[in-house]
């Protein structure tokens, strides 16, 4: 059973914020920061390797619509982060493709932290990069 799935068909309540043909966005129950939403595909798609890309488009084109909604309608909002956690190493918990996104003000206290490594670039770049 997928928790998502089970939102979307209405089975289990949720605080829903927009929904069309392909996708619903509702507030996370647990509200990193007041106005944590979850933005879904209606489909079932474990993560990004798997989501449709038509659908992946529209996903983003509406995380987008509600983002710029959330900060006109709340002028408290100073930013706005998006998170896509993918596989359990990542911190994915649900299995169901979902975008977070995290109104931000100055003294709110979620912390997204990045630490300096020193690896070598070109190491990396060559293991890493892409031919077109
Ligand atoms: P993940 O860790 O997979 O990126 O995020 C899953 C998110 O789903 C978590 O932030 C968690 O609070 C939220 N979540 C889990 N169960 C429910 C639920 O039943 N309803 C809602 N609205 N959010 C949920
Ligand atoms: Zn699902």
């Amino acid at each position: 059973m997928c928790i998502f799935c089970e939102i979307i068909k209405g089975n289990i309540p949720s605080k829903k914020i927009y929904e069309d043909d392909q996708v619903v966005a509702i507030l996370d129950i647990s509200q990193a920061t007041l106005g944590h939403t979850l933005v879904m595909p209606k489909n079932h798609y474990a993560n990004l390797y798997e989501i449709d890309d038509n659908t992946l488009s529209h996903l983003i084109k509406v995380t987008k619509m509600i983002a710029k909604h959330y900060k006109e309608v709340d002028p408290t909002i100073e930013g706005i982060n998006l998170l896509n956690n993918n596989e359990e190493a990542a911190g994915q918990s649900v299995m169901h493709y979902h975008m977070h996104i995290l109104p931000r003000r100055k003294n709110d206290d979620l912390l997204i932290q990045f630490k300096e490594h020193q690896y070598d670039l070109d190491d990396i770049c060559n293991k890493l990069k892409i031919k077109a």
